[in-house]
């Protein structure tokens, strides 16, 4: 059984982001779109996994269709992971860095992309399970 068909049956939702670090150290996070669940928090680019996804694969895919930018899975590291309460389940997110990519993330689903030091991340409302992850990203950069 991998991780997608667990997810189905499970109360935990596994979801995989991403901080992607340009060279100044500075962190990209996507403001939601309005209207949906979550609207105008700031996040770390990704997603839910898709059946039969490994974590890297689903955030190559999401990456692709939220910023169209390409990454390969040698690229992305295991940074940590956090979780919340989400409706009557419990999101598990994935959290992965990321220094390489091609192309220029465009905000092709959010409303808006902004290139933040990880400082001022704490001045952002976040989603609950993203606002963990500063302290560690902090801590990492
Ligand atoms: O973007 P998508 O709708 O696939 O995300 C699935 C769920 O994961 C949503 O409930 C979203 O709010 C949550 N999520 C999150 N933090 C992220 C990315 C997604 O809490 N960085």
């Amino acid at each position: 059984m991998d991780i997608t068909d667990f997810s189905r049956t499970s109360l935990i939702l596994p979801v995989v982001a991403v901080a992607l670090v340009d060279r100044d150290g500075r962190v990209l996070l996507q403001q939601r779109p309005p209207g949906g669940s979550l609207a105008g928090l700031w996040e770390f680019p990704g997603g839910k996994l898709e059946a039969g996804e490994t974590p890297e694969a689903a955030l190559i895919r999401e990456l692709r269709e939220e910023l169209g930018i390409d990454v390969t899975a040698a690229c992305l590291s295991p940074a940590t992971f956090a979780s919340a309460p989400l409706g009557e389940r419990h999101l598990l997110l994935l959290l992965y860095a990321c220094r390489k990519w091609a192309g220029q993330p465009q905000p092709l689903q959010a409303t808006a992309l902004r290139w933040v030091r990880p400082v001022e991340m704490h001045a952002l409302p976040m989603p609950p399970a993203d606002r963990p992850l500063i302290g560690l990203i902090e801590a990492l950069l």
